[in-house]
């Protein structure tokens, strides 16, 4: 959300042998300026956020893609739900991460996109995430979860045994 942890994560996945390309998913409802600004100008990491516009931070834009097109940036607007969520994630950032084939995906995984929560104004429910993590698993690499936003303590507590439902008991969670 703030910080640039994501990206100092990306930065060191990268340092390790082997690992050429780390993608980084951001579903936490504010856009992940600080990721952005850590990542924007390395070709190795590609990062997509989606989030609530307009809303704090007030980043995020369609026009900010990053000096090698490897930033995608999906505002939507209040109110919208997990369908019209999901259908944005399905048809623009899976194809955006596909088309990078990255070793690595490492989420930005706030919940305050919830309905009830208090500084999101977006309509999800704790099942989505389980849909949203399917669909990063159709990447083919391994997932590497970061728990960001999420301030309405129940569905956030239930939105995250639906993100680790949806994993692979193969799959070691990584918080
Ligand atoms: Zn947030």
């Amino acid at each position: 959300m703030f910080v640039g942890q994501r990206g100092d994560r990306a930065h060191y996945a990268l340092s390790l042998p082997g690992i050429e390309r780390v993608a980084i998913l951001d579903w936490d409802v504010h856009h992940g300026n600080g990721t952005q600004e850590a990542i924007e100008n390395d070709p190795r990491i590609a990062f997509c956020s989606l989030h609530q516009w307009p809303h704090y931070p007030f980043t995020g834009r369609p026009h900010e893609t990053g000096r090698h097109g490897n930033v995608l940036n999906l505002p939507v607007p209040a109110g919208t739900e997990g369908a019209a969520y999901y259908g944005l994630f399905a048809e623009k950032a899976l194809p955006f991460l596909q088309a990078f084939r990255p070793q690595l995906l490492l989420v930005s995984a706030g919940y305050d996109a919830l309905a009830t929560d208090p500084l999101g104004g977006l309509q999800l429910v704790p099942a989505d995430y389980g849909r949203l993590v399917a669909g990063c698993l159709t990447l083919g690499c391994p997932i590497a979860l970061g728990l960001e936003g999420g301030y309405d303590p129940a569905p956030t507590a239930a939105a995250l045994v639906a993100t680790l439902a949806a994993l692979p008991a193969t799959h070691p969670p990584v918080l």
